[in-house]
């Protein structure tokens, strides 16, 4: 039986404002999208923040047992400077300041942010679609609204009309805003504008002469809106209702509120279940910001290359650092923050290598059963992770306790001990074990050193001296110094 049939799991609803009892639409599989970048500069430290929070999450959901299937595009096109559909596309004007195409922008951006995700222990999704490879599943939807009369052609360019919207459903629901609260507080639009109302938004922008991303439609070359790209890729592969959408809390107005509008114009339905915004990070107490140098990249984090930072840290470092906050509180990143964090994981992993070495008892000092309960309980709490590493650490003091003799666990204990530490820790959590690797590694060159070893005697028995000469001192060369004495020859390595 899966075990999300035995763990209750709530999770909080943007949209309601509520925790609510999660259960999927169709038994046993969940559909999940996330925003992803778009891909025209280094992918930021808040938004990493926001895809390890889902990694987390989408890691949580297999370990219940779910059949997720995970949907996070790339914003290659359409997303401008200006949120008000004014501006040049984000992609096309780094392009044209660098001299080089679009896709080489987006290509370089991809990978980076593939890059960095990879060495946070990010898991890819099952999707990874992008704006671009869907322009004729946009055409078609705007298609739709337009023939719906929820949207209107002017001049080459396709609008998503608010005010028309708002008569048959509810606009600003996400949000908590009310159209006409949005409408008196808005200036007026100005002559040129040519959108009705000033909340109206893009489904399709015409392309001017000079605009290198183009794409042909009905209604002329243009590009499409950044909004409905999600609309028209969340709906192709997960269907136009579904589980869980997520993203930073920056997008839920407007991107996710015109995703509902949108997905509600097209087919009549909300398209979410259950709306999920992760919180912002800042630094040193600050909003992080490149404009005034208060900022700082995620690979420096690893580099310990900045202004900001004493040193360099592990990825799982900056990882449980991220964890140690509840997703939906704002994190702030300093560097005694993670040096706290650092001294925190290691404690974590030394607790983890004496279990593997803990001797059992016949009887047990501590309810193993009821520690687990309660680490899956903050779990299921909104993937409350602060509270389960709370639960970790109390297992560290148990694990301590038994090594000194203070406490004691059965086989059977230790055991399952080892696979829920195992399963919260690297499974859910995503942390690596340095140790264990940097170990593995030790024992794999040892062993190679002791096969060259072998071999260099095998040479000096077949007076084949010029090899085994040759094995000594290419060892040296790589600082592995041979040591010949009585028992038998030693190594050292430099
Ligand atoms: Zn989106």
């Amino acid at each position: 039986m899966a075990l999300y049939t035995k763990q209750a799991l709530s999770i909080y609803n943007s949209l309601t404002g509520k925790k609510e009892q999660f259960t999927p639409i169709h038994e046993g599989n969940v559909g999940m999208y996330v925003c992803g970048p778009t891909v025209y500069s280094n992918v930021h430290l808040g938004n990493v923040r926001t895809f390890i929070s889902f990694d987390m999450i989408y890691r949580y959901l297999k370990h219940l047992g779910y059949k997720v299937r995970y949907v996070r595009n790339i914003t290659d096109a359409g997303h401008l400077t200006d949120d008000a559909d004014e501006g040049e596309d984000k992609i096309a004007k780094k392009a044209r300041l660098e001299q080089i195409e679009p896709m080489e922008v987006v290509q370089e951006y991809t990978v980076d942010f593939h890059n960095i995700l990879q060495k946070f222990n990010c898991l890819p999704p099952s999707i990874e679609p992008t704006a671009t490879g869907h322009i004729i599943e946009q055409i078609t939807i705007i298609e739709e609204i337009l023939e719906k009369g929820y949207a209107y052609v002017e001049n080459g360019s396709v609008y998503f009309d608010v005010v028309k919207f708002n008569e048959d459903f509810e606009y600003g629901i996400l949000s908590g805003r009310n159209l006409e609260d949005m409408i008196a507080n808005t200036r007026e639009l100005t002559a040129q504008s040519e959108k009705k109302n000033a909340q109206d938004f893009a489904l399709w922008k015409k392309a001017g002469p000079e605009h290198i991303m183009r794409w042909p439609s009905p209604w002329g070359d243009g590009f499409p809106g950044w909004h409905l790209e999600c609309t028209a890729m969340s709906t192709k592969y997960l269907g136009e209702e579904f589980d869980i959408h997520g993203g930073g809390l920056d997008l839920k107005f407007p991107h996710h509120e015109a995703e509902i509008a949108q997905n509600e114009a097209y087919c009549g339905k909300s398209p979410v279940r259950f709306w999920m915004h992760a919180n912002m990070l800042t630094l040193n107490g600050k909003k992080m910001s490149k404009s005034t140098g208060n900022n700082i990249f995620p690979a420096e984090i690893i580099s310990g290359n900045s202004e900001f930072l004493s040193k360099g840290y592990l990825p799982s470092v900056a990882r449980f650092f991220i964890m140690q906050a509840h997703y939906r509180s704002v994190l702030d990143f300093s560097d005694e923050a993670l040096l706290a964090s650092e001294k925190g994981f290691h404690r974590l992993m030394e607790a983890i290598s004496t279990l593997n070495v803990l001797k059992p008892s016949g009887k047990s000092s501590i309810d193993i059963n009821a520690w687990k309960q309660e680490a899956y309980a903050a779990m299921d709490d909104d993937f409350n992770t602060p509270i389960l590493i709370a639960q970790l650490f109390e297992a560290v003091r148990f694990i301590n306790q038994a090594k000194d003799g203070k406490a004691t666990l059965t086989t059977d204990d230790i055991e399952d001990l080892k696979n829920t530490i195992n399963a919260f820790v690297f499974d859910i959590l995503g942390l690596e074990d340095v140790n264990a690797s940097a170990d593995d590694n030790v024992d794999k060159l040892n062993g190679t050193v002791e096969m060259l070893i072998r071999l260099r005697k095998q040479a000096r028995a077949n007076k084949d001296f010029a090899l085994s000469d040759k094995i000594r001192d290419e060892l040296l060369d790589l600082g592995i110094q041979l040591k010949d004495g009585r028992e038998g020859t030693t190594f050292s390595i430099n």
